[in-house]
Formats: structure tokens, C-alpha cells, sequence
């Protein structure tokens, strides 16, 4: 996406040092949420020239990110051509858990269009492969689509500069060539990040956040994370474990976590945590019961 790493708001298109890049990204977040929407209506709405506002949709049109769409009416003079963001264009995203993925196809307004829950195989020397698998077989199935990358977020931390991950202590199958080899596959360049880290960025691109410079966003799965955003960016700290929450202990006679530690949040606050608050108050466990045990 022409979004890069900024986060295109109002707030940084005054300070920040490429204005060229802000607007960009300013025009086409406009487009993708108010779409579909007139050249002077994006004027009026961005607060930027006329002239500026056409240069930029020119140049996202010839790249083919937006497309023009149908002509609008309006009581008199030129009818406006309306712009909307290219939906043939996608991306693919994946959710890695320690049993489990899931698939979604996602035009680039983030709006879901296909999705699909694969159950990993127990042997962990297989797991990487079968992820390939399940990315060849949803892009197949969605040939009518270009792609124009992978995202795929995971419980663990994992640092962008290094490409390696510092923290995984919930997946104990080698997750660190999953990068390399999803894009040695399917030749699409792929973007890894913690769940927690994701879930912020999805809520400052797609939710309810706007004009948030900060703000945490909790993932609570079969452990804890959360996504931090301070001054409207992504703050990964030191390593790239800010955020690494689920590591703070509690209590240190608890229970042993997958850490190496005892007694961490996550071990009494987390969906592994609930079920074993259910199996100690449950009087007759189902075999229903004991198959979401095995998937939490
Ligand atoms: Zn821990």
C-alpha cells in the first residue's frame, strides 16, 4: 500500500519532512474511506490545492491503486468523475496461532472477502510447510485478484530490522524462516508482526481511532500482548519487545510459563487461563470441551 510507514493523518502532514509522501498517503486514505469521492470533494476534504489533489490522483490512478468510477450529477457544470480505490487489487493476511491459521483475502480497505481457518499438523517440522500450502491454495482460489503482498501476524515478537524473532514462547515449531519462505513461494514481499502490534495498526488505519495519537491495543489469546502507539507510531522499544506485557509476573510461586518464568499475566489472564479456570470448576468435562482445550 502507498501508506508506508506513516500513518496519514492531519497530524503529521504540517512536521513531518517528506510532505510529498504525507499527501499521498493523506489522498489515498480519503479516497479508501470516503470512496467514492470527487476531486474537489478530496480538495475540500484534505484541505490541499486543487492542483495538488490532481497530481497525486493522477499518479495513484497511472499506478493503478484507485480507479475512476461512475460520473456524478450535480444541478449544473462538468459532472464530477468519482474515484474509488482499485478493488481488484488484494492482500492476503494470516493470523498464526500455536494450532491454528487463518486466511483472509482483503481488498485494500481492509474489508474481509474470503477467509479460512486451517488446523495445523502436530508434527512441528511440517507446520511451515503447511502454511505455504494454505497461501497457495487461497491465491489460487483468488486468481481474478492481483495480490500485492502477505501480511501475517503471529504471537511473538519479532524484529523488523533484524527480520528474526526475539520472543516466541508460545510456538515451539521454527517460526523464524516463516518470512522467507512465504516469500521465496509465492514471490509477493511479506510483512511479519506481533498480533498485539497488528491489532493497533489495523485500529488506527481501520477503526474508530481517528485523530488517537495514543493509544494500546490488548490482544488477549492463548496469552497477552499488546500494541502499543505513542505520538501516532508504533513504538517497538528496545528489541522489539515493548508491549510484552504478558511477561510481567504476578505472582512468583504461580504456575510455570512458557517464558521460562512462574507466575507471568499471562498464566491468569489468558484464553489457556480460562479454560483451566473451567476444567478446575467443571464437574463432567465433554470430549467438545477437551478439542478446545487442545486449540487454545
Ligand atoms: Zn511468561
Amino acid at each position: 500500500m502507498p501508506t508506508s510507514h506513516y500513518i496519514a493523518n492531519n497530524h503529521l502532514s504540517a512536521s513531518n519532512k517528506m510532505p510529498r509522501q504525507i499527501n499521498r498517503n493523506l489522498i489515498f486514505n480519503q479516497i479508501r474511506t470516503k470512496q467514492p469521492i470527487s476531486r474537489a470533494d478530496l480538495s475540500r476534504s484534505s484541505g490541499l490545492q486543487r492542483s495538488t489533489v490532481s497530481l497525486i490522483v493522477e499518479e495513484l490512478l497511472a499506478e493503478r491503486w484507485i480507479v475512476e468510477g461512475p460520473t456524478g450529477q450535480i444541478p449544473r457544470g462538468r459532472r464530477p468523475t468519482f474515484l474509488q480505490i482499485n478493488s481488484q487489487r488484494g492482500v492476503l493476511a494470516l493470523d498464526i496461532h500455536p494450532a491454528q491459521t487463518t486466511l483472509a483475502v482483503t481488498d485494500l480497505g481492509g474489508k474481509i472477502l474470503a477467509q479460512e481457518v486451517v488446523v495445523l499438523p502436530q508434527n512441528p517440522k511440517k507446520m511451515v510447510g503447511a502454511i505455504v500450502d494454505a497461501i497457495r491454495k487461497m491465491i489460487a482460489a483468488h486468481h481474478d485478484r492481483s495480490f500485492d503482498g502477505i501480511g501475517i501476524n503471529l504471537p511473538g515478537r519479532f524484529d523488523p530490522e533484524l527480520e528474526k524473532f526475539v520472543f516466541a514462547p508460545n510456538i515451539d515449531w521454527p517460526i523464524g524462516r516463516i518470512k522467507s519462505r512465504v516469500e521465496q513461494a509465492t514471490g509477493l514481499s511479506v510483512v511479519v508482526d506481533n498480533v498485539a502490534n497488528a491489532c493497533a495498526l489495523s485500529e488506527i488505519w481501520f477503526g474508530y481511532s481517528d485523530g488517537m495519537h495514543d493509544l494500546v491495543a490488548v490482544n488477549v489469546s492463548e496469552g497477552i500482548g499488546t500494541g502499543i502507539i505513542a505520538n501516532g507510531r508504533l513504538l517497538r522499544g528496545v528489541g522489539g519487545v515493548a508491549g510484552e506485557f504478558g511477561h510481567v509476573q504476578l505472582d512468583p510461586n504461580g504456575l510455570p510459563c512458557g517464558c521460562g518464568s512462574r507466575g507471568c499475566w499471562e498464566t491468569v489472564a489468558s484464553n489457556r487461563a480460562g479454560m483451566r479456570y473451567y476444567t478446575e470448576v467443571a464437574q463432567r468435562p465433554s470430549p467438545a470441551f477437551d478439542a478446545l482445550l487442545q486449540m487454545a
